[in-house]
């Protein structure tokens, strides 16, 4: 079953006996993501973390699935060392008209964004459940995480339903449930659009995978290409050709991590990756189009990533 959910493609495959039983599973577990979108999108006004955004100064409550989403981003942004930050949405937003008029945000602009760019700036408070921005005009963005989060949670709805052989995709961010009958689990391929090849395929079960990199989406500026995922040294877009695979017993961790290893490099993500039970990596990085091939890194301490197909 396919729809457009969170801005892309999300689609739910699975397994099950009843046709009927299958589709209103499907359905709600479809239900379970636009919940999530309506919570988490920055392309909404009145969504539950556009709302917050609104308020800041203040502790307000929010839902278990905004908080939850939140400590998990501060998590991976504490083991980054801030390569993943959610606060960065002032910086998003500069990209993104870059995006649409061709020209580099100005320094000035980038000196503006910088105090409100800051994942310390988020306090949360687990026995209130509430959030406080500490920083007037700081905009958080979801998108290097939400996703990730949301396939888990529909994999949930469908196991719910007792329909568990299934595997629930938000373009490149994918929860997989049980094995289909008879199998050790699904078999997922990782493609590159840069080099041009396969990178590689896993076997999960019950795991997440997530992909992140140039290759679908940036800005070209006077040569330079410019990835949609921003640098917080710089608060420009990640102009280093890079791109992650990561495997996580999370969604949420997976996305995430993935987004942070195409800051970091891989050089610098194996102490972050350790951080992370479960979780495992693979990156590709270096000039493809000079006709030579990306350099490959696999980072699997916990042996999750297992042996890629060539
Ligand atoms: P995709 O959107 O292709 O799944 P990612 O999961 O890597 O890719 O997320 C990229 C999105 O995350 C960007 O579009 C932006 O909304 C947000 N983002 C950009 N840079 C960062 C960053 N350094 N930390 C956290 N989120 C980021
Ligand atoms: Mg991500």
């Amino acid at each position: 079953y396919a729809r457009v959910c969170m801005g892309v493609r999300a689609t739910v495959t699975l397994y099950a006996v009843d046709e009927g039983r299958a589709e209103a599973a499907a359905a709600r577990a479809f239900a379970r993501i636009g919940e999530l979108d309506d919570a988490m999108s920055d392309y909404r006004a009145g969504s539950e973390v556009m709302r917050l955004c609104g308020r800041a100064g203040e502790a307000v409550g929010v839902s278990e699935d905004l908080f939850k989403v939140l400590t998990e981003a501060a998590r991976v942004s504490e083991a980054s060392g801030g390569a993943f930050d959610v606060t960065m949405g002032p910086a998003v937003a500069l990209w993104r008209r870059a995006r649409r008029t061709g020209g580099l945000p100005e320094a000035r602009e980038i000196d503006g964004a910088r105090p409100l760019v800051d994942w310390r700036l988020v306090e949360l408070s687990k026995e209130e459940r509430t959030v406080r921005l500490r920083r007037e005009g700081m905009r958080l963005d979801l998108g290097g995480i939400a996703k990730g989060y949301a396939a888990e949670r529909a994999v949930e709805v469908l196991r719910g339903e007792g329909l568990s052989r299934c595997m629930v995709a938000l373009a490149g961010d994918m929860y997989v449930g049980d094995p289909p009958p008879g199998k050790e689990g699904w078999l997922i391929a990782i493609e590159t659009e840069r080099s041009g090849r396969r990178m590689g395929a896993v076997m999960l079960k019950n795991a997440a995978v997530s992909t992140s990199g140039d290759t679908e989406q940036f800005v070209e500026v006077g040569g330079v290409r410019s990835s949609h995922i921003i640098d917080p040294r710089t608060l420009l877009g990640v102009t280093t050709r890079r791109c992650a695979a990561v495997v996580s017993r999370h969604g949420a961790w997976a996305d995430a991590l993935a987004t942070a290893v195409s800051v970091l490099g891989a050089e610098k993500s194996r102490e972050m990756i350790g951080r992370f039970a479960g979780t495992g990596a693979v990156v590709e990085e270096g000039a493809a189009e000079a006709g030579g091939r990306p350099v490959r890194t696999v980072i699997d301490p916990g042996g999750v990533v297992g042996s890629w197909w060539r």
